[in-house]
């Protein structure tokens, strides 16, 4: 199908986020409106279960430049991206999520960055983190401070997934493999020239996060063991450590044996078992992550299953339109 060249496509994750959609809308379309800039606004609605698919859908009959794509079922927030990505038309592809906590007058500041300097990346930086919990800002440090050690080469402060790449940016990350990118780490990874543009983030507009503790802990896990192997080499250490402590404890029940003190054997040698045995399931659980991630690659499965696509279902209506109560 011939459609016209787009110069920026604007991609939106959105899951459960019925109370955002108008407030997105109605702070998004005036800027792109105006910036004379031949987008699309590509909303991967990430299998929501609440109203909006529906409310996007009506919104789209007033505003053609709004793409819904809808995901089959809820595939988490950085495969939703991966979607985005996959399906975007325009030369330069802007990331940004929906609950305003990145301000959207930013995307026009990475375009004219990125034409003037001739860049293919342009992450959005927070200049502080003040309107975070402490809590997300503590485990935020460690998060980047890991990630620093582990993929080392340049990785931005403080960048998450608002950003800007240009079209060469996307089509190598497209052809990456990967059955879980975590593009934070990614994009710094493929070494395109890059800026930067700061801005301070705000408090979610509405709704609720969908980043549970959980989330968190699996997008850590996932950003270490898809860019490094050290887990399993500390593995091997951790065990050759308890191995040697072993060592010095059968040492110690020894002496004990043969000064007569049974009692303080016995003891030493439950800590024993017990150390060495939480020593084998840890390492077994890093094998499995492992494991695992060979199992998926292996297997083979799309990552996410689209249902609708409003740029290429245009005569078919989308069945779940709607609005539930
Ligand atoms: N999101 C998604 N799928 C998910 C979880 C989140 O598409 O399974 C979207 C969500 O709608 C939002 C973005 O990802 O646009 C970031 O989520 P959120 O703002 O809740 O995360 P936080 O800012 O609290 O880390
Ligand atoms: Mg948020």
């Amino acid at each position: 199908m011939d459609r016209d060249p787009l110069t920026l496509s604007v991609v939106v994750p959105m899951f459960n986020e019925e109370a955002m959609v108008h407030l997105f809308a109605a702070r998004v379309r005036p800027l792109l409106d105006v910036s004379g800039e031949a987008y699309e606004l590509l909303v991967v609605d990430d299998g929501s279960t609440d109203n909006t698919a529906a409310l996007l859908l009506g919104m789209r009959r007033l505003w053609p430049q709004l793409r819904v794509v809808r995901l089959r079922r809820n595939s988490g927030h950085q495969t939703a991206l991966t979607a985005g990505l996959h399906l975007a038309y325009g030369d330069y592809v802007v990331s940004i999520d929906a609950d305003l906590q990145d301000p959207p007058e930013k995307i026009l500041d990475m375009l004219a960055l990125a034409r003037a300097q001739n860049l293919d990346i342009v992450y959005g930086v927070r200049d502080n983190r003040s309107v975070d919990t402490i809590f997300k800002r503590r485990t935020a440090e460690i998060y980047y401070g890991l990630m620093r050690r582990v993929v080392a080469r340049g990785l931005p402060h403080n960048a998450g997934d608002f950003r800007l790449l240009s079209r060469a940016a996307v089509d190598v990350l497209k052809q990456l493999p990967e059955q879980q990118p975590v593009y934070r780490l990614l994009v710094p990874w493929i070494g395109f020239p890059s800026g930067e543009v700061t801005y301070t983030r705000a408090e979610r507009a509405a709704g609720r996060t969908k980043y549970p503790l959980s989330a968190m802990i699996r997008l850590a896990v996932q950003s270490l063991v898809s860019f490094s192997a050290a887990p399993l080499r500390v593995a091997t250490w951790i065990g050759l450590g308890g191995f040697l402590l072993c060592l010095l404890l059968l040492g110690y029940s020894l002496f004990g044996f043969f000064m007569g003190n049974t009692v303080v054997g016995w003891t030493s040698l439950f800590a024993g078992v017990m150390f060495i045995g939480s020593i084998q399931l840890v390492c077994l659980g890093l094998l499995g992550e492992y494991v695992a991630r060979i199992y998926s690659s292996l297997q083979g499965r799309p990552a996410y299953l689209i249902s609708y696509d409003s740029a290429v279902h245009i005569s078919s209506p989308e069945p779940v339109a709607t609005l539930r109560s």
